[in-house]
C-alpha cells in the first residue's frame, strides 16, 4: 500500500504519521521526490483503517499496490533511483558503460585492458574473479587471486570495478570491490541475495536464463528487503528456441524494467549473444530502447581468452562502439 502525501505535509506531520503506522507493525518507505512524498507500507496492511488514513487531512490518497515487488516497485518511489558507485560514477544518471574482460588473467591483462576501455570511454572496469562455467574442467577464474589485479587496476586507472559473486562465504574478499555482481546463474540463490541485502555496496542483479521480469524484481525485492537499496537490474539475455546466438537478447525488458521499477537497467549484450560483431548493434539497440547504461566484454587478444573470446570486443572495436552508442544515445534522449 502507498500513501500519497499532500505538497504541504510538514516534517512533524509525516514523522508522526509514519510513528503511528510503525506502531501497527508496518515498515515504511519514505520516498521523498520532487512534488510527492510517499510512503510505502509495508507488511500486514490489512490491520490498517484505509478509510481513516485517507480522511488525514495531510494525506492526499491511499492505494493498494497489487503488484508482490514493493520496494522495487516505481508507484513506491516515483523518480529514477540512482545508484553511486563510486568514483564520482553514478548509474542512472547519464549512459554508463560498463567494459572489460570476462576473466581476469594476469595482473599486465587486466591492466592493459583497464586503460584501454577508460580511453574510449568506458567508467567502470569489470573482470571475472570466480567464474560461473557450464564444464568443471574449464578456467574457473582467477579465484581469490584475482581480486588484488583487478584492485590494482582499480587504483592505476582510478575505474571503479565490478566482479561477480558465487559464494557468500566470498563476501570479505569483496570489502573493496565497488559493485558486486550476481550472475544470471545465482539470481534466484535467495540466502546469497539476503546476505548482499545487509551490506550497502552496490549489486547489479542479472537476470538468471528463464526467469521472467517479476522474478527478477523479486531477486531484487530480496536485497532490498534487507535494506541495500543500491541495485542495478542487468538484462543479459535469455533461454529461447533460437540456437544462432547464446541466448536472446531480450530488449523489450529495457522498457518494461523501467516502467515496472524506479531501478536502473543495463543491458550486458556480450553474453546475450555470444557474438562479437552483433555486440555493437545490439548494444546501439539497447541505448535506444531506454537503458541506462551497458556491459561488455573487452580483451585484448579475443582468440587466446580463456574465456569467452567469441564474444569479446578487441580495444579497437570497442572504442567504435563507444562512439556510436553515444550518438544513439543523445539521439533517443533529446
Ligand atoms: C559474466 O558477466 O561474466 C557472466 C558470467 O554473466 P552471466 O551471469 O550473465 O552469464
Ligand atoms: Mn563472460
Amino acid at each position: 500500500m502507498i500513501a500519497v502525501l499532500k505538497p504541504g505535509a510538514s516534517q512533524e506531520q509525516i514523522k508522526n504519521l509514519i510513528a503511528w503506522l510503525e506502531d501497527r507493525g508496518l515498515k515504511v518507505n519514505l520516498s521523498e521526490g520532487e512534488f510527492y512524498t510517499i510512503l510505502g507500507l509495508i507488511g500486514d496492511v490489512s490491520k490498517i483503517d484505509t478509510e481513516l488514513l485517507e480522511g488525514l487531512e495531510m494525506v492526499d490518497s491511499v492505494k493498494r499496490i497489487s503488484e508482490p515487488f514493493k520496494r522495487a516497485n516505481r508507484k513506491f518511489h516515483p523518480d529514477n533511483s540512482i545508484v553511486e558507485v563510486g568514483g564520482g560514477i553514478a548509474i542512472g544518471s547519464g549512459f554508463q558503460i560498463i567494459a572489460g574482460p570476462c576473466s581476469v588473467e594476469s595482473p599486465e591483462q587486466i591492466l592493459e585492458i583497464a586503460k584501454s576501455v577508460k580511453a574510449s570511454g568506458a567508467t567502470i572496469l569489470r573482470g571475472g574473479t570466480f567464474k560461473p562455467r557450464t564444464s568443471p574442467y574449464d578456467f574457473q577464474g582467477m579465484q581469490a587471486d584475482g581480486l588484488p589485479l583487478l584492485l590494482e587496476a582499480k587504483k592505476q586507472t582510478g575505474m571503479p570495478i565490478i566482479t561477480e559473486i558465487m559464494n557468500v562465504v566470498h563476501l570479505p574478499l569483496f570489502e573493496n570491490v565497488d559493485i558486486i555482481q550476481v550472475g544470471a546463474r545465482n539470481m534466484q540463490n535467495f540466502e546469497l541475495l539476503k546476505e548482499l541485502g545487509m551490506i550497502k555496496t552496490p549489486v547489479l542483479l542479472k537476470r538468471g536464463l528463464a526467469n521472467t521480469l517479476q522474478e527478477l524484481l523479486m531477486s531484487a525485492e530480496y536485497i532490498m528487503a534487507g535494506g541495500n537499496s543500491n541495485v542495478i537490474l542487468c538484462e543479459r539475455g535469455i533461454r529461447t528456441f533460437e540456437t544462432y546466438t547464446r541466448n536472446t537478447l531480450d530488449l523489450s525488458a529495457v522498457p518494461v524494467l523501467r516502467e515496472l521499477s524506479h531501478l536502473p537497467v543495463i543491458v550486458d549484450p556480450s553474453h546475450a549473444s555470444g557474438i562479437a560483431r552483433l555486440v555493437e548493434p545490439m548494444a546501439m539497440a539497447a541505448a535506444a530502447a531506454g537503458a541506462n547504461g551497458l556491459m561488455i566484454e573487452v580483451h585484448n587478444d579475443p582468440p587466446n581468452a580463456l574465456c569467452d573470446g567469441a564474444q569479446s570486443l578487441t580495444p579497437e572495436q570497442f572504442a567504435a562502439l563507444t562512439e556510436k552508442v553515444r550518438r544513439v544515445y543523445e539521439v533517443a534522449n533529446k
